[in-house]
């Protein structure tokens, strides 16, 4: 099976010698979610759009690798709302003309370990609100009255995401205005609303469990990303058909149809501004490129401290940017298997393994201590996902462990070259391979029997391929600052030059693909008309 985006066996990129379009209305940096969708948005309405990308794969956290016979997403495990009922399915159905197919990954999606207790979450409201009352037959009323208020906060986000898309002053003031009369639970974080509400720790924990969807601990995170995520959830999760590639795939082809084209290995060293007006882009490689308006789908800080002239990084535009925090950094085990996982307990579920009740920054695993154990392991299994996975007769099939890690110990290895990393790096690598591949063993025996392969990817792998800051796993971290920060918006003060992506509106495949039609709407108005 090839990993690479095609549409109908046909690549939909080409690497940046062999572009064959000039002249284009718009150029996006980057071909991450953000950058795919708001360029596809546009190309619905009949604008050339020229997607440069710096890894030779498009897709950014959504593109696939592959090690022989396995192959593996980057970030797509489980993706809320993506059925027909939902505005994002709807959007994304729209975006890929159809063509992207969603599986469910049944019930339950997600399944929780603590220290003697476990849960699913199923894919309904109506199950997860049951299966809880259930757990905590004492709290039966504070379940009812959380739920009320988690999707009442959610719904009103509506109007936050409306105001980020608007002009800044207007943005600003009907925020303003609109928080005069509703309380900004953007500014709260999940711990004080949790509590205000008198829900009792352990409840805060299991309704909390899910926060590695959005990085950031309860007593950091803005409860209204919380409530977002997790009504995110309440229909279940589904994952793309053929694995991520096809998004990609599908996006790529609406782009190139309206005369745009996607080129790789095409490395933004610069946008060219001149007289406040954004006019092009500059290559490392000193190849110039020109349109009329110019998106950055990079993170929003590779673009202020990075791509924008030495000017305007000193405004406060860029310095209200640059103090926010990044998300933490991860590592992902990429596992191959041979055998039956199926009989030895894998399934389409997410395994969530936590070692301990306390939901707090130590979750970042501290690895300097030899015999500390991660405290939080995610375990998916994408061959079980996908539908046309086939595992052939050896029964191929692949799982990832994500968990959370220090940049610090290997910051000292960042200016290596990735091809060639010294041997330290190599060892160090090694040991916390095998200490994950251990406490693996140890929550899942069986399936750890079918083991033929693995491959760790670093914070500097991230770095590397998908251009994340310090290996961060979803770009500024999900506290009120980030959330408040009036600035961080697709319009920005250059003329003709906007953002996209994760940083510049929410988190996650959805949150950038929001991103990505919020910018273009910023561009082309015609577009709202697909948003509201
Ligand atoms: C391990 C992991 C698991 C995840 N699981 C899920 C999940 O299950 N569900 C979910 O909803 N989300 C998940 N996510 C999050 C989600 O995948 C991402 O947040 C989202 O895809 C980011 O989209 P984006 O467009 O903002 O950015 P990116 O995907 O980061 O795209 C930015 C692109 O810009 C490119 N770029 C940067 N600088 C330049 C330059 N100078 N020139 C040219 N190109 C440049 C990069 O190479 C990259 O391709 C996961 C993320 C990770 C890391």
């Amino acid at each position: 099976m090839s990993v690479l985006p095609k549409y109908e066996g046909e690549r939909v990129y080409r690497q940046v010698k062999a572009r064959k379009t000039s002249n284009w209305d718009v150029i996006v940096v980057g071909s991450g979610m953000g950058g795919m969708c708001c360029a596809a948005a546009l190309a619905h309405y009949g604008k050339k759009v020229l997607i440069l990308e710096r890894h030779y794969i498009p897709g950014g956290f959504t593109h696939m690798f592959q090690r022989g016979k396995f192959s593996w997403d980057v970030g797509v495990h489980a993706l809320g709302e993506m059925d027909n009922r939902h505005k994002v399915g709807q959007m994304l159905n729209w975006l890929s003309n159809n063509k992207i197919k969603m599986k469910s990954l049944g019930s339950p999606y997600d399944q929780f370990f603590w220290p003697g207790f476990d849960i699913g979450f199923p894919d309904s409201r109506e199950k997860f609100n049951k299966v809880l009352k259930e757990k905590f037959p004492d709290e039966v009323d504070k379940i009812d009255e959380y739920f009320v208020f988690a999707k009442k906060v959610a719904k009103s986000t509506e109007f936050w995401f409306a105001m980020k898309s608007m002009p800044e002053l207007i943005g600003k003031w009907g925020r303003r205005l609109y928080h005069l009369f509703n309380k900004n639970y953007w500014e709260l974080t999940t711990k004080v609303v949790m509590d205000e509400m008198g829900l009792s720790p352990k409840l805060q924990t299991v309704l909390c469990a899910q926060w590695g969807y959005y990085g950031s601990i309860p007593q950091e995170s803005s409860f209204a990303i919380h409530a977002l995520t997790q009504t995110h959830f309440w229909g279940g999760a589904y994952y793309p058909e053929g694995g991520a590639k096809e998004i990609a795939g599908s996006l790529l082809k609406v782009v190139e149809d309206a005369g745009g084209e996607t080129l790789c290995g095409a490395d933004v060293h610069e946008i060219i501004v001149e007289n406040g007006k954004a006019k092009g882009v500059r290559l490392t490689t000193g190849e110039e490129f020109f349109a009329k308006k110019i998106v950055s789908g990079a993170p929003a800080k590779t673009t202020m401290s990075k791509l924008l002239p030495e000017k305007y990084r000193k405004t406060e535009w860029s310095k209200s940017i640059m103090e926010l925090k990044n998300s933490p950094p991860y590592i992902c085990l990429h596992m191959g298997f041979e055998g039956d996982i199926k009989k030895a307990g894998a399934s389409s579920t997410n395994w969530w393994f936590n070692n301990r009740w306390e939901v707090d920054n130590d979750f970042v695993w501290n690895i300097k201590e030899k015999d500390a154990e991660a405290d939080i392991l995610y375990v998916s299994f994408p061959s079980l996902k996908d539908p046309q996975h086939v595992p052939s007769e050896n029964n191929y099939h692949t799982g990832e462990c994500v968990t959370f890690i220090p940049y610090d110990e290997f910051e000292q290895w960042n200016e290596t070259n990735r091809t060639n990393r010294p041997e330290e790096y190599k060892k160090y690598k090694q040991e916390i391979e095998d200490r994950l591949i251990a406490q693996l063993k140890k929550h899942m025996p069986e399936v750890m029997k079918h083991l033929t392969f693995c491959e760790m990817s670093t914070p500097l792998t991230a770095e590397h391929f998908c251009g994340a800051i310090q290996g961060a796993i979803y770009g500024l971290a999900s506290e009120p600052k980030r959330f408040n920060n009036e600035k961080l918006r697709p319009r920005t003060p250059i003329r003709n030059f906007y953002l996209t992506g994760i940083d510049s509106m929410s988190i996650g495949v959805a949150g950038a693909m929001t991103s990505g039609m919020m910018t273009a709407a910023a561009i082309d108005p015609r577009v709202y008309t697909k948003i509201v």
